[in-house]
């Protein structure tokens, strides 16, 4: 990870903005003897970016006869292992001796500096963080650590310096969050061939080891290993479904009565299945649930079953496309699959297709790249402005994976259009990779 150091003289506040920082992790107290053993380390985000931060506050307490000296030392220790340093001042009290003390140490160092004027919420430290430029370290950021106001601009500041390679982003976060087993779900209507298919796919053998019928009512799952054509073993959980379930013909007739009760697996599921009857085509309850689906936020895939009796193939496989793009408009391209439960024909491109689903689900792209997209893309298709005042949009930043969520910066953007929002959510489906899984954009406006 890239270092941030936080450098200043005694009460401006960096232990502060170190606790906000790193937030609820906990921070690593570095004991390492000599000039870092007051240091405190600790792995901090700050919208989307991540890097290593290092607040030099220990020597808070020492006298003031040694004070400047040790300063001096720790500051310099810190600076020289970062890859840029946070000089914080405090707004309320103006520039002090110690500051310029400490300005004229970091002059003489090759970190990249960012001043930092802090306390600064409200009007009435204006003056102040103006007298900041005194410095001769560029501009000063208004900040209050305390409030959490000016977090944009710190970012904006420290960008540069601590973005991380694509490259590395992509290997070691891929691949923690789309580990162990594929959690799967089929769902849709009674007699889509939901038993069949899981019968198929796990073999008689497997469902003898299976829940009895009617013991559960609440989410239960199989675990089994795929030999994909590939060549390789992967590890899928399918969770409940009625299929697993269906026992005694008795009971059948009760758990078919019930699509609800399918759906609960969704909330246990990474990818769900939604499974349509090929000789009914697309209904309006099918929609219903691939949109509870998607508002829960998991990755969907359909598949039409019992292609094995389709009349006129072609046809239906278009006019099912044609329905579900714009039955579903917000996931425009949703996979759609053809599979004969009955036959087994299909099953290995479905659970291709659902693997491949759960990476898109799980990936992130760096700030970077999403800001580099971003940039390019409120340039080609500029924000409106209601009343004459132009939305301003600043940043985006990815907050999460699985689903993948997004949240951007920027002045008025509540006013934002919803026709605008999707052109966003839709350039970042395509061109960043995401593919048809759903994706969650939040706005939220600076505070300062
Ligand atoms: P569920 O209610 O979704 O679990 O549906 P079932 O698995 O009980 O299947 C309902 C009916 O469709 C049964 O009669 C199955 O034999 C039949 N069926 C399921 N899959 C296929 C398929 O791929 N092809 C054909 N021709 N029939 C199927």
């Amino acid at each position: 990870l890239p270092v941030v150091a936080i450098v200043g003289r005694p009460n401006v506040g960096k232990s502060t903005l170190f606790n906000r920082l790193v937030g609820k992790k906990l921070a690593l107290v570095d004991d390492r003897p000599g000039v870092t053993r007051d240091r405190r380390e600790g792995d901090a985000t700050l919208i989307g970016l991540e890097f290593r931060i290092i607040d030099t506050a220990g020597f808070e307490t020492d006298d003031a006869e040694t004070l400047p000296g040790r300063m001096r030392a720790q500051t310099q220790a810190a600076v020289r292992d970062a890859d840029v340093a946070l000089f914080m001042v405090d707004a309320r009290a103006g520039v002090m001796p110690l500051d310029e003390q400490v300005a004229n140490w970091l002059r003489g160092e090759d970190t990249p500096i960012v001043l930092i004027a802090n306390k600064a919420e409200g009007k009435s430290t204006e003056s102040a963080v103006m007298e900041a430029y005194s410095l001769g370290l560029g501009d000063p950021v208004p900040l209050s650590a305390e409030h959490g106001e000016g977090l944009v601009d710190l970012f904006e500041a420290i960008r540069p310096y601590v973005e991380r390679d694509e490259e590395e982003v992509e290997e070691g976060e891929e691949d923690e969050e789309a580990s162990g087993p594929l959690k799967l779900a089929i769902v849709g209507r009674p007699n889509a061939g939901k038993s069949t298919l899981i019968n198929k796919i796990l073999g008689e053998q497997r469902l003898i080891t299976g829940p009895e019928a009617g013991i559960t009512r609440d989410s239960i799952a199989v675990d089994w290993t795929w030999n994909a054509p590939d060549g390789n073993a992967y590890p899928i959980r399918l969770i409940d479904t009625a299929g697993m379930r269906k026992r005694a013909k008795v009971q059948d007739k009760l758990e078919k009565l019930s699509v609800a009760d399918g759906l609960r697996a969704v909330d246990f599921a990474e990818v769900v299945v939604l499974l349509l009857d090929a000789t009914l085509g697309l209904e309006a309850q099918d929609l219903r649930i691939a949109d509870k689906v998607l508002q829960e936020g998991r990755a969907l895939i359909i598949a039409l079953n019992k292609w094995d009796v389709a009349a006129d193939p072609p046809k239906l496989f278009q006019g099912v496309r044609a329905a579900l793009d714009e039955g579903l408009a917000q996931v425009r391209g949703l996979p759609l699959l053809t599979v004969s439960a009955e036959t087994g024909r299909g099953i290995d491109q479905l659970l291709i297709a659902a693997h491949e689903t759960r990476e898109a689900w799980s990936k992130r792209v760096s700030t970077g790249q999403l800001n580099r997209w971003f940039e390019r893309a409120i340039e080609a298709n500029p924000p409106p402005a209601p009343g004459g005042r132009r939305i301003k949009l600043r940043y985006l930043t990815q907050a999460r994976t699985r689903p993948p969520s997004f949240v951007l910066f920027g002045t008025r953007v509540d006013q934002l259009p919803e026709s605008y929002r999707r052109y966003l959510v839709n350039g970042i489906r395509k061109e960043l990779g995401f593919g048809a899984v759903p994706v969650r954009l939040t706005v939220r406006a600076p505070k300062n």
